[in-house]
């Protein structure tokens, strides 16, 4: 805590916003609400607790009166999977709140094929760690990081002088600093999900992954941010918000969201609902509301950081 606090030396101002300015109010439209599957049940680790951040990603996704979204919670990997066939085709995109190390063959199978027919898929945060053996996942987020993955799994992918490069260096996937804000850099702004945000905006505090490791094809990086030698990042510009494809389907990657805290930003909010509408139809038509963060300036939501609960209120 204390190398943390001694990093908050660069002091970013904090803009809270209350309940209700922001939450949008977007009709939903003769078509009626799209469906969003949202899927958790396993994480890497207590520090993922995916019980307390699908019920803030259910709230983020639903204020936007786009979407109707189920919770589907997988049991974890080894466990009985005998009942757990999820209907992935009742639905237009599914958001992953879920690391689980391995699944069954046949629901990877199913998985593959409703992305394949044009699902949309979200992944958010440390949903890039699961699965670093089944090869058509890894093609669908394009880079992940941890559980064993190496070179094996691919080249380092990161920005150079305003360009996606890849990296076969070897070593290992997938590093992160203390969770200090940082400044995203779009660096596609005509993208769907980008169009009307500024070119730079802070980010709350959160995990910036770093060395991030995959095929790294059919991959387009919306956003960038500087990863902060003295916060033991590479120096590089990691990639943050990425767009891909695997078959007809369309996937929206944040690498942001480690937990409520990071959640509360209104920039994930505004990039998750944007994404998660761009993955399940192909446009956005939401507008950025007001109070987004700016270049210097961290905004979050109150109501949102307000659901994390008391120390000892688990
Ligand atoms: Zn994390």
């Amino acid at each position: 805590m204390a190398l943390e606090l001694r990093h908050m030396k660069r002091i970013f101002a904090l803009i809270p916003f209350a309940a209700g300015i922001l939450a949008g109010v977007t009709p939903a439209g003769a078509a009626g609400p799209i469906k969003l599957m949202l899927l958790d049940g396993q994480s890497g680790g207590p520090y993922h607790a995916w019980q307390l951040t699908t019920p803030v990603l259910r709230k983020e996704l639903e204020e936007t009166g786009l979407f109707q979204v189920d919770v589907v919670t997988a049991p974890p990997s080894g466990a009985d999977f005998s009942s757990f066939q999820p209907a992935f085709d009742k639905y237009r995109a599914v958001v992953w709140n879920l690391d689980s190390p391995e699944w069954p063959a046949s629901l990877m199978t199913s998985f593959e094929q409703y992305v394949n027919n044009g699902g949309g898929v979200v992944i958010v945060h440390a949903a890039d760690n699961a699965f670093p053996q089944w090869k058509a996942f890894n093609a669908m987020i394009g880079i992940g990081g941890w559980r064993n993955r190496d070179e094996k799994s691919g080249p380092l992918w990161y920005f150079r002088d305003g360009k996606l490069v890849s990296d076969p260096s070897p070593g290992r996937a997938g590093s992160h600093g203390n969770r200090l804000p940082f400044q995203l850099t779009m660096q596609d702004a005509q993208h769907p999900i980008t169009k009307g945000l500024p070119k730079q905006w802070m980010h709350a505090g959160d995990e910036l992954y770093a060395a991030m490791r995959g095929p790294g094809q059919n991959m387009q990086v919306l956003a960038t941010a500087h990863s902060d030698p003295a916060n033991r990042g590479t120096g590089r510009e990691e990639p943050i918000l990425m767009v891909l494809s695997y078959g007809k389907g369309r996937i929206f990657h944040t690498i942001m969201g480690h937990d409520i805290p990071a959640l509360a930003c209104v920039g994930f909010i505004v990039t998750l609902q944007r994404g998660a509408e761009w993955a399940a139809t192909g446009t956005v038509t939401q507008k950025i509301p007001a109070g987004f963060p700016t270049a210097n300036t961290v905004s979050y939501r109150v109501d949102i950081a307000a659901m994390q609960p008391a120390a000892g209120a688990r």
